[in-house]
């Protein structure tokens, strides 16, 4: 069965650029009930952390410091087949490539100035969501406590 939640993260790029309201437009449009939402700052070990599958890469140092550089706002979204659903509305992970409408074709800077993470995988995302958000901060759309299964 698909999942039902995906994870995604404002990147400092659009925050700085005042985008946060126009982003969380097009997730409610597209469906997306926004069940957590949280504005912070990471640290260098949360965002080492969040991004340790890049660890070796070239553009993780860059990746690192990027992230940490001003706040984000994070969110946990619902949606029957959310991870999926959400890669397409937010499109490739470089804008030059991305589909027209899609956030990152809106928003985006540059491959790595890309506006918004969303999970790649059902087990990623429940991951992501249970790292920033305790179940007493999250919520389902009749407004109670979400539970997310293993
Ligand atoms: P995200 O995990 O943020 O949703 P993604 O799954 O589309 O993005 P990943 O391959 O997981 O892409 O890369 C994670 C992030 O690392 C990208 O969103 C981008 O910010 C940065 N990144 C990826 N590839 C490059 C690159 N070639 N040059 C610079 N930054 C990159
Ligand atoms: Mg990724």
């Amino acid at each position: 069965m698909k999942g039902n939640i995906t994870f995604t993260i404002i990147k400092p790029g659009a925050v700085a650029h005042e985008h946060i309201g126009d982003i969380l437009q097009k997730i409610s449009d597209a469906g997306f009930w926004i069940a957590a939402l949280k504005y912070i700052k990471l640290s260098h070990s949360q965002a080492s952390y969040f991004y340790a599958i890049h660890k070796g890469k070239p553009f993780y140092d860059e990746l690192v410091e990027f992230m940490t550089s001003g706040p984000i706002v994070i969110a946990i979204l619902e949606k029957e087949n959310a991870v999926e659903d959400y890669r397409k509305l937010i499109g490739n992970t470089d804008p030059a490539k991305a589909n027209p409408g899609t956030i990152r074709k809106l928003f985006a800077e540059s491959i790595q100035r890309n506006a918004v993470h969303g999970s790649d995988s059902d087990l990623n995302a429940k991951k992501e969501a249970n790292f920033f958000f305790s179940k007493c901060d999250r919520f389902d759309r009749n407004g109670n406590f979400l539970e997310i299964s293993d």
